[in-house]
């Protein structure tokens, strides 16, 4: 449906096993506590909730679906899952593959169609205890004021505009070379897509130079070959949405922004668009405060540590981001100090299933994945037992 590399496809196939191999353990791990109280014996136990919705986007459609249904099943929930419009596939398959599995009827239940429809019911149904939503802000937002009519928990994962710091102290030939796939991975259509590079002045220049070489040698094409690094984007109103930041710019009201250098794509069909690198002129510029959702970067020089962090921090977004340093006392002041859910040192990874995933601010509200996503999808209920009778 989305057009991924066969690369990408794959990984992300593994990656809804892998999440289902580790919250298998878990409901025999769904430890209550027991606590020394006057008078009796007093112990909690972890509930589920009853009927959780998942909601999709359609940018890791299979990926995002199991991280929001394996720990909801593991809790002991029944699953309602609404794969977004445009990728509805891969959520089918797993409805099929669990009912094959031996997962009882009902218990997990994929319900493709509109988001306006289906997933504005999983919102207003009484019967519904719960939103694990993934999309953009403003879907988000709206989720979060009609769940307060019945105080329907939510969880959140939503847009974001995350900074790829790069100090002068660090490898600057490592940071170059890994920048590209921080904001290329699925054509830039990534939540924590690294879509502002920040690059200490000093070492402006060399950094550039090498990224440009980098950013030339990614191979954009056919998503059935294994050796392509990116493929095109998922539609045309989103190749249309994401030249509104470049080519179209002035013809949608904007500032025609600086482009340092591109990357090539292949002409002709499919909804190809290659590697952008913009200058950013200020932090007004538009494409540096909106979320693309495309393979564009805007890059910016920063003159100290301070700057950099607020730089980092001007944004309504706190997603993920990077950090390139040597220094390592530098490098845990900058990732304490950045409001972001998901930071890397010397490294862009975000995602692990073994760890927890968020945002900060307009990021979202909650955290997927790691030890303690189920408390997501429990209820702790307190039994006092007297023991003096
Ligand atoms: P979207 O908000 O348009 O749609 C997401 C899902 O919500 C779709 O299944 C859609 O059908 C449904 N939906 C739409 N309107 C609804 C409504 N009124 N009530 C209930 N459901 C509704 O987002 P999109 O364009 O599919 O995805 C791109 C966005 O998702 C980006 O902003 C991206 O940053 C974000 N995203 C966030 C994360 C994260 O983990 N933080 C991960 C991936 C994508």
């Amino acid at each position: 449906n989305s057009g991924h590399p066969i690369g990408n496809a794959l990984w992300e196939a593994g990656n809804v096993a892998a999440v289902l191999r580790y919250y298998a353990a878990a409901p025999e791990r769904l430890f209550g506590r027991q606590i020394p109280v006057a008078g009796g014996l007093d112990v909690t136990f972890k509930e589920p909730l009853g009927v959780v919705s998942v909601i999709v986007p359609w940018n890791f459609p299979m990926p995002i679906a199991g991280w929001g249904f394996a720990p909801a099943l593991a809790a002991g929930n029944t699953v309602v899952l609404k794969p977004a419009e445009l990728t509805p596939l891969t959520a089918i398959r797993l409805g099929e593959l669990a009912v094959e599995a031996g997962v009882p009827e009902g218990v997990f239940t994929v319900l493709p169609g509109k988001g306006s429809i289906v997933g504005e019911r999983f919102v207003t149904h009484p019967d519904v205890r719960k939103v694990c939503f993934t999309g953009s802000t403003q879907v988000g937002q709206g989720i979060m004021r009609k769940a307060a009519d019945q105080l329907k928990r939510v969880t959140l994962e939503l847009g974001g505009k995350s900074a790829n710091i790069v100090f002068a102290d660090a490898d600057v030939a490592a940071a170059a070379s890994a920048a590209p796939m921080s904001f290329l991975d699925n054509a830039g259509q990534d939540c924590c897509a690294r879509s502002r590079i920040l690059v200490e002045r000093r070492v402006f220049d060399d950094f550039m130079g090498r990224f440009e070489q980098a950013i030339k040698a990614i191979r954009v094409g056919d998503p059935s070959d294994p050796a392509t690094d990116m493929g095109p984007l998922i539609s045309a109103g989103q190749r249309a949405a994401v030249r509104t930041f470049v080519e179209d710019a002035s013809a949608a009201g904007h500032r025609t922004p600086e482009i340092a250098f591109r990357g090539t794509a292949p002409e002709g069909a499919g909804w190809w668009y290659p590697p952008t690198v913009l200058l950013a002129q200020g932090t007004a510029d538009r494409a540096w405060r909106e979320e693309i959702f495309g393979p564009v970067v805007s890059v910016m020089p920063f003159s100290d540590e301070a700057e950099a962090i607020r730089l980092a921090n001007d944004t309504a977004y706190g997603l993920s981001g990077s950090i390139w340093t040597r220094d390592v006392g530098r490098a845990i002041r900058v990732a304490r100090a950045v409001e972001a859910g998901n930071l890397s040192v010397n490294s862009h990874s975000s995602v692990r299933y073994s760890t927890p995933f968020g945002g900060f601010k307009a990021s979202g509200i909650g955290r997927e994945l790691g030890p303690d996503a189920l408390d997501a999808f429990t209820e702790v209920k307190n039994v006092f037992i007297n023991t003096e009778i």
